[in-house]
């Protein structure tokens, strides 16, 4: 199955990513994640896309489809994706469909992580990742100990796009470019919108029976 996890910055996209994975098995495309690990390595793409990260801007189209369609092209997709940061224009939804039918599939639903956008403030300023494998923690409600990842022992950091004025520029960029994917998605019929203001664990059980029922069908 290829599953969309639909939300602002901050909804938990990448958290809820993790836990399927666990249990289902499937792949997460996170593009964020693919242009963060260019970046790092100074690729021309990766230090282009960057100019926009640091902005809290969307990346140009072509550079993240092209960077997705390489992805997707790897054998381990065929396992079912959770597509995760990607889409967030029309545009792309558009190009994902096309890609996606090439290859004989489809997207089979989107989840659509609804929260308030002073919780998403709140969330984004206390986030910390780790700099070496990427997993995520949270100064309030998830702290690492000692600044050291529990997973690989790397050193946890702040995003360079997680401060206040990023952050508000983040979900503007969100309500004017990435909002009408859910209306796109409705007309689709394959959009489910869940409360996205609990915690991951209370989210998660949503998420889990919502997969476990499609994969039955
Ligand atoms: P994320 O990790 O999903 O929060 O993405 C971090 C940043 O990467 C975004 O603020 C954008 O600058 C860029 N980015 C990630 N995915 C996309 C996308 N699908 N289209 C355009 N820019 C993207």
């Amino acid at each position: 199955m290829n599953i969309l996890l639909l939300g602002a910055p901050g909804s938990g996209k990448g958290s809820q990513s993790e836990q399927i994975l666990k249990d289902f098995g499937y792949v997460q495309i996170s593009t964020g994640d693919l242009l963060r690990d260019s970046l790092s390595r100074k690729t021309p793409d990766g230090l282009l896309a960057g100019e926009y990260m640091v902005k809290g801007e969307l990346v140009p189209d072509d550079l993240v489809i092209e960077i997705l369609r390489e992805r997707l092209n790897r054998p381990d997709c065929l396992k079912g994706v959770i597509f995760d940061g990607f889409p967030r224009t029309v545009i792309q939804a558009e190009k994902l469909d096309a890609i996606l039918e090439e290859k004989g599939e489809k997207l089979d639903f989107v989840l659509n992580i609804e929260s308030p956008f002073n919780v998403l403030i709140s969330r984004l300023l206390s986030r910390r990742v780790c700099s070496s494998c990427g997993k995520t923690y949270n100064m309030i409600s998830n702290p690492p100990s000692g600044n050291k990842c529990s997973q690989c022992g790397g050193e946890v950091i702040s995003r360079a796009d997680d401060r206040e004025d990023v952050i508000k520029n983040r979900l503007e960029v969100y309500t004017q470019n990435t909002l009408p994917l859910v209306r796109y998605f409705e007309g689709k019929n394959i959009l489910i919108s869940i409360n996205g203001d609990r915690t991951v664990q209370d989210i998660y059980k949503d998420v889990k029976r919502l997969i476990e029922e499609r994969e039955k069908n």
